[in-house]
C-alpha cells in the first residue's frame, strides 16, 4: 500500500487510523452484519453512531447546551442560502464581510435573495487582507454579521473572531477543530465537512437555540434549522456514512489531545512552511503575516514559468494536489489536522531540491 501526502484543499486527507477503522468495520459494523452504509438511519445502531458523534463534537468544542448541533446534507454552499433563510428578512438583512472568494459567494447568494448588506470588502486588493474593523459598515438593523474565518483559496484567516455586539455567523469550513473557539461568542457556526471532518456533501451547523425560528410556510422544512433540530437532523435520510466517519474523526482528534493540541501542531506545521518560504528568494507568499492562514498556504515562484514543472514533479514524488486555485495560480499547500509534520518536512525538502535543480 502506498499512501501519499495529499495537499488538496478539499476533499482533503483523512487520518489514517480513521480510514483503517472504517475499513475494518466496513462489512460488519458493531455486530449488525451490515455496513454503516446499509443500516437504517432510524435504527438503534445508527442512533448510537449519531449520539456518539455529537457528544464527542460537543466535548471537543465545549459547545454549550443552549446550542443545537445539526448534521445536514448539502455542503457549506447550502448554508450560504440557509443562513439568510433562517435569520434574515428584507427589512433586516444580514451584513457580510467579504475578504475572499467564499465570503463573496456567501454574500452573492444572500444578495440575490434580497437579504444581504455588504459591510466591508477587500476585493480591490485581491483579497490579500481582512478589511479594517473600524471601517465595517453595519449596525443593529442587520440580523447578523457573517464572515468566513479562513479563506481557503487566498490563504487569509481571521486570527480571532471579530468583537461585535451583533449575532455573529461564521463559515468555518476550512478551520473548524483546528484551534480552540469560544462557541458562546457566535449565533451560528457552520462548516462543510470535506476538509477537516469527513467526506464531501456533509455539513455541521451549530445554532444558538433562540435563533431557531419558525419559517414562512412556503419554505420547505428541509431548510428550517428549527425543524431539523426537532427531527434530530433526520427529517429525511441523512448522509449516514459521512456522519459515522465524522464521529471517527472527532474521536481521533480527542485521542490526539483535543483541539488545543491540534492548534499547537498546526501552528508548528504552518510556521515551518512560512519560515522556509520567507527565508527563500525563490518562493513567495505575499499575504501579510497578521492575516496568514495556518491551514492553506499559497505560494509562488519568482519565475512563474516553473509552476507547472513544480506541480507535476511534486505529484510524481508523492506530494499530491499542490496546484493553486485557478483564480490565484501558483501552488497551495492545504495542511489541515490530518496532515502530519512529516508531510511538511517532505514538501520543504522537495522545494529545496527543486530550487537547487532549477534556480
Ligand atoms: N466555504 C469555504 C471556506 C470553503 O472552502 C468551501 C469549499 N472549498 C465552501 C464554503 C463551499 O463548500 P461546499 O463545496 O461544501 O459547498
Amino acid at each position: 500500500m502506498t499512501r501519499i501526502f495529499n495537499f488538496c484543499a478539499g476533499p482533503a486527507m483523512l487520518p489514517l487510523p480513521v480510514l483503517e477503522k472504517a475499513r475494518d468495520e466496513l462489512l460488519d459494523f458493531n455486530h449488525t452484519g451490515m455496513s454503516v452504509m446499509e443500516i437504517s438511519h432510524r435504527s438503534a445502531a445508527f442512533d448510537e453512531v449519531a449520539d456518539r458523534s455529537e457528544a464527542c463534537l460537543r466535548r471537543l468544542m465545549s459547545i454549550p447546551d443552549d446550542y443545537a448541533v445539526l448534521f445536514l446534507a448539502g455542503g457549506a454552499t447550502t448554508q450560504f442560502a440557509q443562513v439568510p433563510t433562517n435569520l434574515a428578512t428584507a427589512n433586516r438583512p444580514g451584513a457580510y464581510i467579504v475578504n475572499g472568494s467564499w465570503s463573496k459567494k456567501a454574500f452573492n447568494i444572500a444578495d440575490r435573495m434580497g437579504l444581504a448588506h455588504l459591510a466591508a470588502s477587500s476585493e480591490q486588493n485581491g483579497f490579500r487582507a481582512i478589511p479594517e474593523p473600524a471601517e465595517w459598515d453595519f449596525d443593529g438593523s442587520h440580523a447578523y454579521l457573517h464572515y468566513v474565518s479562513n479563506e481557503t483559496i487566498s490563504g487569509v484567516q481571521f486570527q480571532r473572531p471579530p468583537e461585535v455586539a451583533q449575532t455573529l455567523v461564521a463559515d468555518m469550513s476550512s478551520d473548524i477543530l483546528s484551534r480552540p473557539v469560544d462557541v458562546s461568542k457566535f449565533g451560528v457556526i457552520y462548516a462543510g465537512a470535506q476538509k477537516i471532518i469527513c467526506q464531501a456533501g456533509f455539513t455541521v451547523v451549530f445554532v444558538r437555540k433562540d435563533l431557531l425560528l419558525d419559517l414562512p410556510q412556503v419554505i420547505a422544512d428541509l431548510h428550517s434549522w428549527k425543524v431539523q433540530e426537532q427531527k434530530g437532523s433526520r427529517l429525511n435520510t441523512p448522509a449516514t456514512f459521512a456522519w459515522y466517519i465524522a464521529g471517527l474523526v472527532f474521536e481521533w482528534i480527542e485521542a490526539q489531545g483535543g483541539v488545543e493540541r491540534m492548534a499547537e501542531l498546526n501552528r508548528n506545521k504552518s510556521e515551518r512552511l512560512y519560515n522556509y518560504i520567507d527565508d527563500s528568494s525563490f518562493y513567495l507568499n505575499d499575504i501579510p503575516a497578521e492575516f496568514r492562514s495556518h491551514m492553506n498556504i499559497p505560494f509562488k515562484m519568482t519565475n512563474e514559468s516553473l509552476h507547472g514543472q513544480f506541480i507535476s514533479e511534486a505529484e510524481a514524488a508523492g506530494l499530491s494536489s499542490l496546484k493553486g486555485h485557478r483564480s490565484v495560480g501558483g501552488m497551495r499547500a492545504s495542511i489541515y489536522n490530518a496532515m502530519p509534520i512529516e508531510g511538511i518536512e517532505a514538501l520543504i525538502e522537495f522545494m529545496a531540491d527543486f530550487e537547487q535543480k532549477t534556480g
